[in-house]
């Protein structure tokens, strides 16, 4: 951390606050006069500095990290790739391709294990659906909650492929014991006590990116999970908000190669949500794949429109099958 002092700060001031710096925190200070400025460069351990606490003191003109605010997640402190291993042996990250592949909500025992059975057919490596569904309209369709969760477990029985179901909130973490990945919404990226709730698991827990997060607040919140003792964090991007309206959101394939530098978490891709139209899953999940993802995301349905969430950008079995096999491919030459 760099922090440039204000002109005429008298030598007897810089030394208290170089000194409150050494003792308060797990740094060494170097400091350099030059013809008008004193710079103090702080080396070690400056995570826990809160740097809108150190621009607020009256002598520091400006403060600047040069290190990221997250330590955790970081490569350069964990430089080789977490690796997560699901209940049944399966991993992500590894270097294989995980698929993750399912409805968007579970409607009905029926459905879930119909799809199910189709996706696990199809090669997918995990099931996903929501039971708790994350509305922008309170009086959209809110999921089948606990109901949805023992649909979800069933299917799982019938077909052997773990789960992967999102958590809105800490109140209802109880009803996940028994689920394989929890996921944690886009809408819910800050919501840090949840965050730190699941840091608490011994469990793996898909992070997925908020809607206008950048990659250091998205890393951040993968910290807050990590901070509290669980390093079982998978990243999903699922496109960001921009100013462009054909698509549901923006993919951001940058995010891949960029995660891959910063951290040593895996990364999974969601076109279903970033693209929100069903037609262009294809294309995204073959560049996601490309780009060196760890995994897709994708959301499936035995009956698209008349599917009670998200049924535009749904595939149908099929449709899948063949994105799978593309997908297959490009991997086997990358
Ligand atoms: C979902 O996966 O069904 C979902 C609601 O995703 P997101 O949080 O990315 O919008
Ligand atoms: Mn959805």
């Amino acid at each position: 951390m760099i922090i440039v002092l204000k002109r005429g700060t008298s030598r007897e001031t810089i030394d208290k606050f170089s000194t409150a710096l050494k003792k308060n925190y797990d740094v060494t200070v170097n400091e350099w006069q030059g013809v008008n400025e004193t710079v103090l460069g702080l080396i070690g351990d400056t995570v826990s500095i809160d740097i809108d606490y150190i621009n607020a003191q009256d002598i520091v003109y400006s403060v600047k990290r040069v290190q990221e605010p997250y330590k955790k997640a970081n490569r350069k402190f964990h430089p080789e790739d977490t690796v997560i291993t699901l209940s049944n042996g399966a991993k992500i990250g590894d270097g294989s391709l995980s698929i993750l592949a399912g409805p968007c909500s579970v409607e009905s025992q029926q459905q879930v294990t119909e799809i199910a059975k189709a996706v696990k057919d199809f090669g997918a490596t995990v099931l996903r659906g929501g039971a708790f569904k994350p509305r922008t309209s309170p009086y959209a369709f809110q999921g089948l909650k606990a109901e949805g969760l023992e649909y979800l477990k069933r299917a799982r029985e019938e077909t052997g492929l773990p789960i992967v179901t999102e958590i809105m909130s800490e109140t209802d973490i109880d009803l996940f014991s028994d689920v394989d990945i929890i996921q944690v919404g886009a809408r819910n990226m800050q919501n840090f006590s949840l965050l730190k709730r699941l840091g608490k698991l011994d469990k793996p827990i898909l992070l997925k990116r908020g809607l206008s997060a950048t990659i250091e607040e998205w890393l951040m919140s993968a910290e807050y999970i990590m901070a509290e003792g669980n390093q079982q964090v998978i990243l999903c991007e699922r496109g960001i908000r921009t100013y462009e309206k054909f698509t549901r959101n923006t993919l951001d394939l940058s995010a891949i190669p960029v995660i891959k530098k910063l951290s040593h978490l895996p990364i999974i891709i969601d076109p279903s949500h970033a693209t929100g139209q069903s037609w262009l899953v294809e294309p995204m999940a073959m560049a996601a794949v490309a780009a060196g993802a760890d995994g897709l995301i994708i959301e499936v349905h035995n009956d698209p429109p008349h599917a009670l969430c998200d049924g535009a950008q749904s595939l149908t079995p099929e449709e899948f099958h063949r994105v799978v096999d593309k997908v297959r491919k490009i991997k086997s030459v990358i």
